[in-house]
């Protein structure tokens, strides 16, 4: 591309609240991409975006910027229509290991490829790489293939999806730009767009556990979101979730692969089949698939047979027993009565501090820790019985966890009534 372009100026266009013209947008993202550009000099501009915004404009060009600083999947070829879901993530939320096989079963094709987790929302390949022999890295080919044969592939996302991605995103981490929502929907949307879905629904999480604790800015991401798809030929809608105690009982990988097994089997905690169900028929309608139920098809034994298919084809065994905890530990109510609140966040530290999450990029993650709530909202207690239930491959990470989980319920004497799980459909 030309250089016709010079970075203190972007820098300095943005910093005074100008429009930053197409040909100066898509320059720069290449330029930082290739190396062009300075880490500090993008630093500068993102500090500028952080501040003053992007209008929808620039951000559909940052956005198409960011798509084509890599591949974009063709999935012309798979006969089934082409329908994935992003969830902005929460503690317990094992929604696409369930959603992506119940979908199939229902006709569309999921092309589910994912990241791994970092921080205290487990990542859904942290989640499958827990089955033994399953395996996340596949060929375009074979998740074209698998698409068409099985209807639903979840795997790693490859390095040549939107690489400017994950270079501006590992400096967002370092220079506090994370939280601006342009930045974050580009982010998300770029690798969403690029992965070559035809729709997408996008699940986005609002609470204590989750990145967004503000239902306004939720709700801000969602609509900047939808726009985007729109702009790039994407049919979107978002969904806001509650996110404020964990979805279901099971924090950590085994244990939440486990339970996805329990819900595709027909059975499984009511909020995790809630928030599934409703998420699949938001997916059903952007496909143009009418006429299934997708709860008939968690009862009638299809979408376990379309989820042991997906995972026997990534060389998984769907039969092998999970990996047990070497300890497992329960944590006992302090008082009688019926639990009012549970704080997903103290839930979702305690099972990363028991090694199911990862602090850098570069670590490992256990596949046999976690947290089981073994109540929730809503449920009564007596003074002793125990709430939660620590698991983890050694003893020494044990008074950190359980220290996490200090305060994390209240217990009351009154009747207590959960809120809604699905606070707001935005777009479609
Ligand atoms: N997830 C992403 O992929 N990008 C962000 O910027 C935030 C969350």
């Amino acid at each position: 591309m030309s250089s016709a372009f010079d970075a203190v100026e972007v820098i300095r266009t943005k910093r005074d609240h100008e429009v930053l013209s197409d040909d100066a947008i898509r320059w720069v993202i290449d330029a930082y991409t290739k190396g062009g550009v300075a880490d500090e000099q993008m630093a500068a501009l993102l500090m500028a975006v952080l501040l003053n915004g992007m209008s929808a404009p620039e951000l559909s060009t940052w956005t198409a910027a960011m798509i084509e600083s890599g591949d974009r999947l063709d999935l012309s070829g798979v006969s089934r229509p082409t329908v994935d879901k992003h969830s902005t993530g929460g503690v317990g939320d094992k929604v696409s290991l369930i959603l992506a096989p119940l979908v199939a079963a229902c006709g569309a094709a999921v092309p589910q490829l994912s990241g791994r987790g970092l921080g205290h929302t487990g990542g859904t390949l942290d989640k499958l790489e827990s089955i033994p022999g399953w395996r996340a890295h596949l060929s375009n080919e074979e998740i074209v293939r698998q698409l068409d044969e099985v209807g639903a592939v979840i795997c790693a996302a490859g390095e040549g999806l939107a690489p400017a991605d994950r270079k501006l995103y590992s400096l967002r981490d370092v220079t506090a730009t994370v939280e601006s929502i342009p930045l974050i929907a580009a982010s998300i949307m770029s690798k969403k767009i690029a992965e070559g879905t035809a729709s997408l629904v996008l699940d986005v999480k609002v609470g204590v556990g989750a990145f967004m604790k503000d239902r306004e800015r939720a709700a801000l991401l969602a609509r900047t979101m939808v726009g985007l798809g729109g702009d790039h030929g994407v049919a979107t809608m978002a969904m806001l979730t509650a996110m404020d105690a964990p979805l279901g009982r099971a924090a950590g990988n085994g244990l939440e692969v486990t339970e996805s097994v329990e819900v595709l089997q027909g059975g499984g905690p009511a909020d995790v089949v809630e928030v599934t169900v409703a998420l699949a028929h938001e997916m059903l309608a952007l496909a143009g698939i009418t006429g299934e139920d997708p709860a008939a098809r968690l009862r009638d034994g299809s979408a376990y047979a379309a989820y042991r298919a997906m995972i026997t084809a990534q060389g998984g065994d769907p039969d092998a027993p999970m990996p047990v905890a070497r300890v497992i530990e329960p944590i006992v109510a302090k008082r009688s009565g019926r639990i009012s609140r549970m704080d997903a966040l103290a839930v979702g530290v305690a099972a990363w501090r028991l090694g199911a999450g990862r602090a850098r990029k570069e670590d490992s993650v256990s596949a046999a820790a976690g947290v089981v709530c073994l109540a929730k909202p809503g449920d009564e207690v007596e003074e002793g019985q125990p709430v939660f239930e620590l698991h983890a491959d050694r003893a020494s990470v044990l008074d950190r966890a359980s220290a996490a989980l200090d305060g994390a319920i209240d217990i009351t004497d009154g009747p207590v009534a959960p809120g809604p799980l699905v606070l707001e459909r935005i777009g479609s």
